[in-house]
């Protein structure tokens, strides 16, 4: 099954280091750092003029945050705000922060949506920074406020734990980091991720009033919370896409992905093998699929 389902926008023309005011009193700045999971790389949004926060300051890069300082010349960092703590989104914080003395706003440090099991070893992919730590750390429904512009924290955990999207509700806009995309779905990877909340999230997402997100990696999406409806939509049809499988017999992770992801970039297998596993373990703590011991990325599963 493909992602056809989705009404995908890869249409990003924004070239790395370019400041672009995509609307009034928010400027996007591209990282160099395309890759098969960032798209063409990294977005860092800066908020307000005069006096503005910098909502995720991008990866380990000297040439993006001297992109940044350049675009703020003569202003002022007040607040830096960050996301979620993948190794593409946080690192840069450092450099943004020892240049500008900036406050530091988060949900918290990194950490995993559950405990790792015994039988489960490290996933390498996770691309986490467990270095951060927010100044102050954000939780549901605080404000966070500069000059000409305020931003309250909507907890989206899923892709990760401590994922935050930012909402600018005056505007009818969010900030919405790596839970919503336009070029793609979601990495949701447990034990970092969560399927349960990354679900709920997106429910709590489309109840909002913010119409334009902006996202971590490509384009804005103009109409987010019927986009979403789109991925609650495509979330539902893999589940369905998966105990299809199952009904012909046990399987293991990667027979599932070769079944459900046909046409699949390769350099992505092992990601799409732990979005199968994000709805195995949901489909195990509803009573619908079985396994031997706790739900990993080698077991088998079959229909209860
Ligand atoms: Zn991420």
């Amino acid at each position: 099954m493909a992602d056809d389902d989705i009404p995908f926008n890869r249409n990003f023309p924004l070239k790395p280091g370019v400041v672009e005011e995509a609307r009034p009193g928010v400027r996007r700045v591209l990282c160099d750092n395309p890759s098969p999971f960032t798209f063409s790389g990294t977005v860092s949004y800066i908020v307000g003029k005069g006096k503005v926060a910098i909502i995720d300051p991008g990866p380990d890069n000297e040439a993006h945050a001297s992109a940044l300082l350049e675009a703020v010349r003569g202003e002022t960092v007040t607040h830096i705000v960050v996301t979620h703590t993948h190794r593409d989104h946080s690192p840069n914080t450092a450099r943004i922060k020892a240049a500008t003395g900036a406050t530091v706003y988060a949900e918290g440090p990194h950490r995993a949506s559950r405990p790792r099991y015994e039988s489960e070893k490290h996933n390498p992919e996770s691309g986490a920074d467990r270095e951060f730590r927010p100044d102050v750390q954000v939780k549901s429904g605080d404000i966070i406020e500069g000059a000409g512009w305020k931003l309250e924290a909507v907890p989206t955990p899923g892709h990760t734990a401590n994922h935050m999207a930012f909402a600018w509700d005056a505007r009818k806009i969010s900030f919405v980091g790596d839970h919503v995309m336009g070029w793609s779905t979601s990495i949701v990877a447990p034990p970092d991720g969560s399927m349960v909340d990354y679900m709920a999230s997106l429910d709590r997402l489309a109840g909002r009033g913010e119409e334009l997100y902006f996202s971590g990696h490509g384009p804005e999406i103009p109409d987010g919370p019927r986009y979403v409806r789109f991925l609650i939509r495509h979330r539902q049809a893999r589940e369905a896409s998966i105990l299809h499988r199952l009904a012909k017999g046990a399987a293991d992770i990667p027979t599932m992905v070769r079944a459900i992801y046909i046409g699949i970039d390769p350099r992505l297998m092992t990601a799409a093998g732990y979005s199968v596993l994000a709805h195995l373990e949901d489909l195990v703590a509803r009573g619908m699929v079985a396994t031997d011991g706790d739900p990993v990325i080698g077991g088998t599963y079959r229909l209860v």
